[in-house]
């Protein structure tokens, strides 16, 4: 009889693995055992040659949907009296040097929801049904291996029927570690006013009633808190807004299940699939008009965000209530969001007029994810929970651990290792205290469970980053002598582009998007690099323009038409123009053109998210914002609403340089329009289409200089579908070959892999230079 060993690598641990193996090897009558390892996990099987074969063959073609094998090596063993009468076991498990995958988190599967609501099953409206196919995952883990001791689990003792369970490798939950039931798991209570009200099944009938009487409810969830109401109560809707200091910016909506969504939205078949996958994300769907949905949700836009109910409290909620709920980040303004009970206590108290509790704690802190659907692919706009902690496969294997600290804003940061690179769950914006120390403790995490020490540190170029990175490495030991890389904002997009798409370019880069610090002091946003792994030349650009005011310019984009239409020779832009008088009193308007034409506090940029500011801002549409890019996303909106618009027509004498967008002679036609009354809808329509035609002329004009025939796009502006579809659409039909984001949002919570990726490649082969 002969034996061999066989090693998987990827996501095999929590998704039922071991199980499936043990009734393979059953199956082809095969001895031996297997065990997780911190690695991935180790089997052992003694049999005939043409069993192993097919076993082997069997891993790879049947395994459980959540597995994800990167690996299989396979190895023989020297004979050594092996008995085959011990037939096959699972062994426990072993701890090892080097990493292993963690599987994100997990919505209830079909098996479990159906257990959830028949009222035989001893698990009836229990929420906190779980299997080896479902259930909480990364957010519960403390340590590796991944057994129940190393999990919050650990202080609920399974009863006899869970154990039972557990321990019978037949059975769905055969060690299925958050295995638990109403006898021995974890529980809900209801919570006002500091006092606790209700227990269990009441504390659930309770906290619907609360709900239906419009109230905010607080809910503790699988990776944080939501905060909760009626989607359908308009009032109870602007009341969130207020107290979450949140006018404008979309809120995501739950519904009970994929019929209802269909009753809001539009909802294309990938749409569907991204709805129903294990991941769960908050997908932007396109709304249906008049519906029973408060007004208040997504104002200014014609999209949605819409998740499905993830957890089995969050099926109980929904199919109770059977109407959508407005399911927000528990968080107040620029926090992270609530993850302790004591933190939503202390943290929400305004927010909520209720709490919903649980006592299983959430370690890793873990917010939904957004996506959206554009050429049949999902795009992530936010990637979190049901991703991370994944890895991204690369095409390179790193010569040394590299750790990434990403961007100011929407920052993950990225641990890159041998050819993974772990991106991190969405940790916020990089301004307030408590969103610094979320990232160093998911750093020190990290790097704990995945077992990494990293050798060098990768970091925006911008010279107040360098700082913050001594402020956060200071706090994490050994790391703050590590030698550091600084990587350009914009280059680090395209990066993370080639480096999800597997490619290595060069290719020509388009990194569009609202700020990123450029080499020569001024303010990139809108660029064409000529770029690869190791390093980029800047070969075209939005012409760059004045933003008078500096940070008053971003939150009152009119000021940036004014700077861009003010008139060199005049001293006033406007005196008796209605258009800018809508903006502001004349005197302010004189101020804003004043300070654009002599450069004071105006840095130049060549922002493309800055040029779809101000158009919003000309044409009445949004002279002020709440939120970052609120003014380009109702642009997009009111774009749509005007159909097949030709662009503009850009006569080469309107550009001062070929290598540029005209930034101020788009701005011109868009006031002309203007002034002769054509809709705004319409200026919107043509302001994108002439941005297409104009970026793939631009594109055609580089690849004759560099034969270039491969485009990536990246920044946060390819977050604009008509843009994404219609800039691919239109470089396609000229022969070139297209790179978008589907795994690494687009925008900066991508940044972080694009760092780390060239930070890979600069001390190896420098390509070109900087
Ligand atoms: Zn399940
Ligand atoms: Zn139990």
């Amino acid at each position: 009889m002969d034996g061999e060993h066989i090693h998987i690598d990827g996501i095999v641990q929590g998704v039922g693995f071991r199980p499936f193996i043990y009734r393979l090897a059953r199956e082809h009558a095969l001895s031996g055992w297997v065990r997780n390892s911190s690695r991935g996990v180790d089997i052992e099987v003694w049999g005939p040659e043409a069993a192993r074969d097919a076993f082997a063959q069997a891993l790879g073609a049947q395994a459980p949907p959540l597995a994800r094998i990167t690996a299989i090596r396979r190895r023989m063993l020297p004979a050594n009296g092996h008995d085959p009468a011990a037939g096959f076991v699972i062994l426990e498990s072993q701890e090892e040097s080097g990493f292993t995958l963690i599987s994100p988190d997990v919505a209830t599967c079909p098996d479990c929801l159906r257990e959830l609501f028949d009222p035989a099953d001893r698990r009836y409206r229990y929420p906190f049904i779980n299997c080896t196919n479902c259930g909480p995952r990364f957010s519960i883990i403390q340590a590796l291996p991944y057994d129940r001791p190393a999990t919050t689990m650990a202080r609920f003792p399974m009863c006899d029927a869970c154990r039972a369970e557990y321990e019978n490798p037949l059975d769905r939950r055969f060690h299925a570690q958050p295995n638990a039931c109403p006898d021995c798991g974890p529980h809900i209570w209801l919570e006002m006013a500091g006092a606790p009200r209700a227990e269990r099944d009441d504390a659930l009938r309770q906290a619907e009633a609360l709900l239906l009487a419009g109230r905010i409810l607080a809910i503790k969830g699988l990776g944080g808190f939501h905060l909760a109401c009626d989607a359908t109560n308009h009032d109870a809707v602007l009341r969130l807004r207020q107290r979450k200091e949140r006018p404008h910016k979309p809120l995501a909506v739950m519904t009970p299940d994929l019929a209802t969504v269909r009753r809001y939205c539009r909802v294309s078949p990938a749409e569907a699939e991204a709805l129903t996958s294990p991941a769960a994300p908050i997908v932007l769907l396109f709304a249906r008009a008049d519906t029973d949905l408060s007004p208040a949700i997504a104002p200014g836009q014609d999209t949605v965000g819409v998740m499905p109910p993830y957890t089995p409290l969050h099926h109980l909620l929904l199919r109770d209530l059977n109407r959508p709920l407005v399911m927000t980040s528990g968080n107040r303004r620029d926090e992270p969001i609530a993850r302790t009970n004591d933190d939503a206590r202390e943290h929400l108290a305004q927010l909520a007029d209720a709490f919903l509790l649980h006592d299983r704690p959430i370690h890793n802190r873990n917010d939904d994810s957004v996506i959206f659907v554009a050429d049949e692919h999902p795009v992530p706009i936010r990637r979190s929970r049901g991703y991370a902690p994944e890895p991204i496969q690369l095409a390179f294997e790193t010569p040394e651990p590299v750790l990434a600290l990403g961007s100011f804003m929407k920052n993950t940061f990225c641990l890159l290792a041998r050819d993974k690179a772990f991106l991190s769950q969405h940790i916020g914006e990089m301004d307030d205290v408590r969103v610094w120390d979320f990232q160093i403790e998911s750093i020190r995490r990290y790097l704990d469970l995945f077992g990494v020490r990293p050798a060098r540190i990768s970091h925006d170029l911008h010279p107040d980053f360098a700082q913050t990175a001594d402020a956060i490495l200071a706090q994490l030991p050994g790391l703050a002598d590590l030698p550091r890389t600084a990587v350009q904002h914009h280059h680090a997009h395209i990066a993370a582009c080639l480096a999800e798409n597997r490619v290595a370019g060069p290719v020509i880069g388009l990194a569009w998007d609202g700020t990123g610090y450029g080499p020569d002091g001024t303010i990139w946003g809108g660029e064409f690099l000529v770029a690869d792994l190791a390093g980029y030349r800047r070969v075209g650009r939005f012409a760059p323009f004045a933003l008078p005011g500096n940070e008053a310019a971003i939150r009152e984009p009119w000021r940036i038409a004014v700077g861009l239409l003010s008139r060199q020779d005049a001293r006033t832009p406007g005196e008796t123009d209605e258009i800018f008088a809508s903006f502001a009193p004349l005197r302010e308007i004189n101020v804003v053109a004043e300070q654009a034409r002599r450069g004071l506090n105006s840095p130049r940029t060549s922002s493309a998210g800055r040029l779809f500011d101000a158009m919003a801002a000309l044409i009445g549409l949004r002279t002020r914002v709440t939120y970052e890019g609120q003014a380009a996303m109702e642009l997009e909106t009111l774009a749509r609403t005007a159909p097949s618009q030709p662009a503009w027509a850009i006569e080469p004498e309107d550009m001062a340089d070929l290598y540029e967008i005209p930034s101020q002679a788009i701005m011109q036609r868009a006031l002309a329009n203007l002034r002769s009354g054509v809709a705004p809808a319409v200026i919107a329509a043509r302001f994108h289409q002439t941005l297409i035609a104009a970026a793939a002329a631009l594109v055609e004009r580089i690849a004759a200089d560099t034969g270039l025939r491969e485009v990536a796009l990246s920044g946060g502006c390819f977050l604009n579908r008509i843009l994404l579809t219609g800039l691919t659409d239109a470089l396609r039909a000229r022969g070139f070959t297209i790179y978008t984001h589907r795994h690494v949002p687009p925008g900066d919570g991508g940044i972080a892999l694009g760092q780390a990726a060239i930070t890979a490649h600069t001390h190896r082969s420098p390509l070109t230079a900087h």
